[in-house]
């Protein structure tokens, strides 16, 4: 599994820092961690904002499969009448 930003690739290392914050309790931690979840208050962050480019993403956007996804194999299907 990789980890990336999904807007500018930025990839957080072991030492990149998130704020629960300004409506969580400011703890300060590592989201990918936990899965974008609070270890102090558990409050779910559903986006996760890059350090790189400060945009916000869904937190599962962050997550890339490894494994080369197969394209899916367009059928054309004629339709008569
Ligand atoms: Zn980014
Ligand atoms: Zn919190």
């Amino acid at each position: 599994m990789n980890i990336y930003c999904p807007k500018c690739s930025w990839k957080p290392t072991s030492n990149s820092r998130w704020m629960c914050s300004p409506i969580g309790c400011g703890f300060v931690w590592n989201t990918f961690d936990t899965h974008g979840q609070c270890p102090n208050c558990f409050k779910q962050w559903r986006e996760t904002q890059c350090l790189s480019c400060k945009q916000f993403s869904p937190h599962e956007d962050w997550y890339h499969e490894e494994e080369p996804v197969e394209k899916e194999q367009r059928e054309e299907t004629l339709i008569a009448g």
